[in-house]
């Protein structure tokens, strides 16, 4: 046995909010990181020139914000600072024309024509309803909730596909690609089942949180709660990529930050076959290919008030992103994806210098897929905002395999930690009894694998952990 009381493989928000979690009950922790850098999904880096710091993955934070774990950490004394854009989102629908999602339900409304009032009805119920729902949508579905009519309802609503809920809730092109680009985030054609969740919870934490920015950038997130785990004693290695878990010192908790299939990978043939067999069956998804871009001045669009959003998706109509989502799922290469765009130092004046910015994006494109879309995404941004081309100092590109060999986590590029199918959606990583457990005593998987899934909310680590401590 070692002289820690647990370890943490991996620093991504899981590892370190399992850390945190571990930490605060006096346990001694150790976190091991592969890379030389902590944070996982939370870096930021100087990718294209000196000075113009990039978000490296996660760049808008609403599921941080709203996190029930991090929420009620003293990160702000460890250096957090959030910043609220002007207005967390806005949809290009095409050249001029777009509709915001603002923090305010009724301004949002008003921008939605005749589907404001029925969106304005549905969101104020669900955010007066958010306490309720908070615990089961950002947890593991495991026992009976607390307030199980206003879960079921909500299951009710997030349970059919996107397509399903536009043509039944919206009569408008807005409110449609308005709910439809945010259903995207589930990497799903929006007639899958379970694809309105996706959209329910993006504009419903936008609402509620709004969607946020870390000052500094995404590594303020992990550096803050890394301060914190050190303030309570928890030591760190970086530059160890653990290939087998014998390599592990000895506690009686492990808590992994690694996907199903990599911990089949460490542990080998002291996992039990069938358990063997489901985590090799684990499935990804479709994949991100991002771009960085320095830039002169800000993005010139076409529509001035896509310049108060944080966030602008490139989507056009629910019926294009539709189209473009399953192509992308099906393997096939898409001639117009979904590409999201970050404008984060329109809001924060420590990305860029000399008045110059930083641009965020990426396009949801097949897994593993060997296509060169910096062009498509340059072109996509281009067709709404005329002129952009001219405005790019340097530009710097992570392809899905750049982003697996940078963090083994995101396989093939897929940055959610596994596809949402049905079956891995609601019970990830797949049906057992606890999703945080594993055969082998004292070794617990907490990463965007487990229960809630992707986002840089912490709460899969903060389970696993709270699971472990449980058991101890
Ligand atoms: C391009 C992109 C954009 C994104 N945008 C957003 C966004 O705007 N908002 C949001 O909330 N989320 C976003 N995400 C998703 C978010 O980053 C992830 O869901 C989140 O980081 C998952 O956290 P995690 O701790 O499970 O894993 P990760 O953050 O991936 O961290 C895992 C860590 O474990 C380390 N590791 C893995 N295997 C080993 C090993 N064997 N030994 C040692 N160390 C190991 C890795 O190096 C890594 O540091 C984005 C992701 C990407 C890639």
């Amino acid at each position: 046995m070692s002289d820690f009381d647990a370890v943490v493989v991996g620093a991504g928000p899981n590892g370190l909010s399992a850390a945190a979690t571990l930490a605060r009950t006096g346990r001694k922790v150790l976190i091991i990181e592969g890379s030389n850098t902590l944070g996982g999904g939370t870096r930021t880096e100087e990718l294209t020139r000196p000075g113009f710091r990039h978000d490296v993955c996660s760049a808008f934070h609403p599921l941080a914000k709203g996190s029930p774990f991090l929420s009620q950490l003293p990160l702000a004394e460890h250096g957090l600072e959030w910043i609220q854009p002007d207005a967390p989102l806005g949809h290009a629908i095409s050249r001029g024309r777009s509709v915001m999602l603002e923090r305010d339900i009724a301004a949002t409304a008003a921008g939605l024509g005749l589907d404001g009032a029925t969106y304005h009805r549905l969101m104020t119920r669900w955010a007066d309803l958010w306490p309720q729902l908070a615990e089961h949508i950002l947890g593991p579905l495991v026992g009976i909730p607390k307030h199980p009519l206003t879960v079921a309802r909500f299951g009710l609503n997030s349970i059919v596909s996107s397509s399903f809920t536009t043509k039944h809730r919206f009569d408008e092109v807005e409110a449609r690609a308005l709910f439809a680009g945010c259903a995207a985030h589930a990497f799903l054609p929006l007639t899958h089942p379970l694809s309105a969740s996706f959209g329910w919870l993006l504009m419903l934490t936008g609402h509620v949180f709004g969607w946020p920015i870390a000052r500094g950038g995404s590594q303020s997130i992990a550096d803050s709660l890394a301060s914190y785990v050190r303030s309570l004693g928890g030591v760190f290695e970086t530059g160890t990529m653990i290939g087998d878990l014998s390599d592990v010192p000895s506690t009686p908790i492990t808590i992994l930050d690694v996907t199903p299939t990599a911990f089949a990978e460490m542990a080998g043939d002291r996992l039990p076959s069938g358990y063997l067999r489901r985590a090799r069956r684990f499935r990804h998804g479709p994949a991100a290919y991002k771009v960085d871009y320095a830039v002169d001045r800000p993005i010139p669009w076409a529509d001035p008030q896509l310049g108060r959003a944080g966030t602008v998706h490139v989507g056009g109509t629910d019926a294009d992103i539709d189209r473009a989502e399953t192509r992308t799922y099906r393997g096939e290469v898409a001639s117009d994806p979904f590409v999201l765009v970050g404008q984060q130092s329109l809001f924060d004046d420590t990305r860029a210098p000399n008045g110059q910015h930083t641009v965020w994006a990426y396009a949801h494109v097949p897994n593993r897929s060997p296509v060169d879309f910096t062009d498509v995404i340059t072109n996509r941004i281009e067709e709404l905002a005329p002129g952009f081309s001219e405005t790019i100092l340097a530009t710097h590109v992570f392809s899905p395999t750049d982003l697996e060999r940078r963090n083994p986590n995101y396989v093939g590029g897929d940055i959610s930690g596994g596809a949402h199918s049905a079956g891995q959606l609601i019970f990830r990583p797949f049906p057992q009894a606890n999703p945080y457990t594993t055969p082998i005593e004292g070794v617990y998987l907490g990463s965007s694998s487990t229960p809630p899934g992707g986002g840089s909310h912490g709460m899969c680590g903060h389970h696993a952990a709270m699971k472990a401590l449980e058991r101890a």
